[in-house]
């Protein structure tokens, strides 16, 4: 069979996939969710004529011919404003945050009065009408829709939200995803591997990738290579959206998670990517569920996570799902590339000129991951990709996980 392009695996992935359900959630605990339903102001901000400094309200149209004394009728502080009016030749001491006393139209600071003379004031310097009043509503309007669905939200939009008097948000859930290791090689971190064992990563790598990118996570642990017991595994994971397996997914003899995936009902639609890392990547559905067979190498899996998980958590969180390339220049000489589509990991710097430049690590090792962790960025080297020289540009893929 023909290696699949990555774009056309990455449509079949997508294809019919709708945001899940919102459910409402507090406004604390709503850091990085995506929104459902636009958030809406439910009162004015500021919800009255408010002084923006300390010093004394007053009647603009009074300092023309400053200086000129005005009687101080009493104090408008944030939180207790003054009950009353006041009038031509009339202030009120005021504070920032207070609301603005009907009749006054200006605040004039404090550093431009003097108080020597209680009740009186002089004012030193005019002020225009409206100088130092924060307008009714000027920040926003009931009724307006302050934050659209669609947006992840930050903690500026959840002050935003709690200034509107929003406790609670409507959010997409959490995409649910179940990852499974296989290997009779592996054992968790903090075991005592034997002398032929290694420690399991992917599942920890895999786990904190789909966190940052919006998913709720089920440890379904490591299961040995064996048929049996890969099938179990499988099946108790039917409740998960997504479910991720690692390793087990080339043609050894040892290699028996398609079979399973087959046997527990799961209709694959393909299982080999042109693309390096990663070629022995497979995919399939059951019921709703997507299950991605990610290849044992822990960069093979992390880079196929990036590139095939992440669009399929945007489209279920409602959000879009192209990938942001972009570009730079090559710091070192890069070899023509072959039918398969490159993700070769780099550093990315500046040169002396502010430009952004793209150095691959020399060795591309699936299995590396120190310098996997050290990269800022891969870059992406389409099919047949000419032989390419330094300076020259390159689309690269920030990593951001
Ligand atoms: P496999 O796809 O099972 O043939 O595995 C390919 C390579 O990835 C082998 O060297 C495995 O030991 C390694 N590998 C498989 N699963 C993991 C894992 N969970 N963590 C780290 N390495 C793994
Ligand atoms: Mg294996």
């Amino acid at each position: 069979m023909a290696l699949l392009p990555v774009e056309e695996a990455r449509a079949r992935i997508l294809r019919d996939v709708k945001p899940l359900a919102a459910e409402s959630i507090e406004l604390d605990k709503a850091l990085g969710r995506v929104l459902a339903q636009p958030v809406k102001a439910k009162r004015n901000q500021p919800p009255f004529d408010s002084s923006a400094m300390d010093g004394y309200a007053v009647v603009a149209a009074d300092l023309a011919a400053a200086p000129v004394q005005l009687k101080v009728l009493g104090v408008s502080a944030a939180g207790r404003r003054y009950a009353g009016s006041m009038r031509s030749g009339e202030a009120v001491r005021i504070f920032t945050g207070a609301p603005v006393p009907k009749g006054a139209d200006a605040v004039v600071i404090q550093e431009n009065t003097l108080a020597q003379d209680p009740p009186y004031i002089s004012v030193l310097q005019g002020v225009a009408a409206g100088q130092n009043v924060r307008r009714i509503g000027l920040d926003f309007a009931r009724g307006e829709s302050l934050i659209q669905p669609g947006t992840c939200l930050t903690a500026r939009d959840i002050g935003l939200a709690a200034a509107a008097n929003a406790a609670h948000v409507r959010v997409r859930r959490k995409p649910v995803v179940a990852i499974l290791s296989t290997g009779d090689e592996l054992v968790l971190p903090g075991q005592s591997p034997r002398a032929d064992q290694i420690v399991s990563s992917n599942s920890h790598a895999l786990a904190a990738m789909a966190r940052r990118f919006g998913a709720e996570i089920i440890n379904m642990g490591i299961v040995p290579d064996q048929l049996k017991a890969t099938q179990r595994a499988i099946v108790k994971a039917a409740h998960a959206d997504i479910l991720l397996t690692t390793g087990g997914a080339s043609v050894g003899d040892h290699d028996y998670v398609q079979e399973a995936l087959v046997n527990s009902g799961v209709r694959m639609d393909f299982w080999k990517i042109a693309m390096r890392p990663g070629k022995p990547f497979m995919y399939g559905r059951r019921k709703g569920q997507h299950v991605l067979g990610l290849p044992g190498n822990p960069v093979s899996a992390l880079v196929c996570a990036r590139l095939f998980l992440k669009p399929l958590l945007d489209a279920m969180l409602g959000l879009p799902t192209g990938d942001d390339l972009v570009e730079a220049r090559l710091g070192t000489a890069m070899k023509q590339n072959d039918s398969r589509q490159d993700y070769v990991r780099a550093t990315v710097s500046e040169d002396p000129d502010g430009r952004r430049v793209a150095t691959p690590f020399n060795r591309q090792d699936s299995s590396m991951q120190r310098t996997f962790a050290q990269s800022h960025a891969l870059i992406v080297r389409p099919p047949h990709a000419e032989a390419a020289q330094p300076g020259e540009l390159v689309k690269i893929l920030r990593l951001d996980f």
